[in-house]
């Protein structure tokens, strides 16, 4: 996979890793001309994006669950 070139030097770029832990996505990439490593994305990680819908899931159940709740409390 080519899609970014070295911004230094505009040679290949060889994929590292990927770092999601800040809830970023952030791809490490090593120019294999220049040998130094290039950091790219800052897009939303996946696994935030989906814990983000999960939790809208889950408010929108219960708010289903607190319509359905039977009103005569005796
Ligand atoms: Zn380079």
């Amino acid at each position: 996979m080519t899609e970014d070139a070295c911004p230094h030097c505009g040679g290949a770029l060889r994929y590292l890793e990927k770092d999601t832990s800040s809830g970023r996505e952030y791809r490490e990439y090593r120019c294999m001309k220049c040998e130094k490593y290039v950091t790219l994305g800052g897009d939303t990680a996946l696994w935030k994006i989906l814990h983000d819908a999960n939790e809208e899931v889950d408010a929108n159940r219960r708010e289903i669950e607190t319509n359905i709740l039977p009103s005569d409390t005796r």
